[in-house]
């Protein structure tokens, strides 16, 4: 049993430096610049574009340490991960846990966006990196 997730959230784009790359997607292609929130437990600082009922969110490291600034190391800017909307998503983790599914996450935690999010590993999906996410509150859109 598998419900739809509900549309793409987003699209994750992993860049070196936010100022830099946010004028191509703003004055060059006229997506709607929505403002920068910094996500600490990801240690990224992320601008959101939205687009329809999706974003494009840009990525930029807040630290060397960081999953991103390694990412940015090994393979450079570019797209870095797709987002799904989903309901329900601790349930959903746990059943593509007992499917065998190797998850970065395990249980949702909080994203940008007052989203709940999680990874799945990319191992078990094909060479992409995904990430379920779910609003964390029934107020927002
Ligand atoms: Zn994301």
């Amino acid at each position: 049993m598998s419900v739809s997730p509900k549309k793409i959230s987003h699209i994750g784009v992993a860049v070196r430096n936010l100022e830099e790359a946010i004028p191509w997607y703003r004055d060059q292609l006229g997506l709607e610049f929505e403002g920068i929130e910094v996500v600490e437990t990801e240690k990224v600082r992320v601008a959101f574009f939205r687009i329809g009922e999706s974003r494009i969110e840009l990525l930029e490291p807040t630290s060397a340490d960081s999953t991103m600034a390694k990412y940015l190391e090994k393979r450079g800017e570019g797209i870095h991960h797709i987002a799904l909307e989903v309901e329900d998503l601790p349930a959903r983790l746990q059943s593509l846990k007992e499917n065998g599914i190797r998850l970065i996450h395990e249980h949702p935690k909080p994203g940008a966006h007052q989203m709940n999010i999680a990874f799945l590993h990319p191992k078990s999906t094909g060479g992409v990196l995904l990430e379920l996410c779910e609003p964390n509150s029934k107020n927002l859109g």
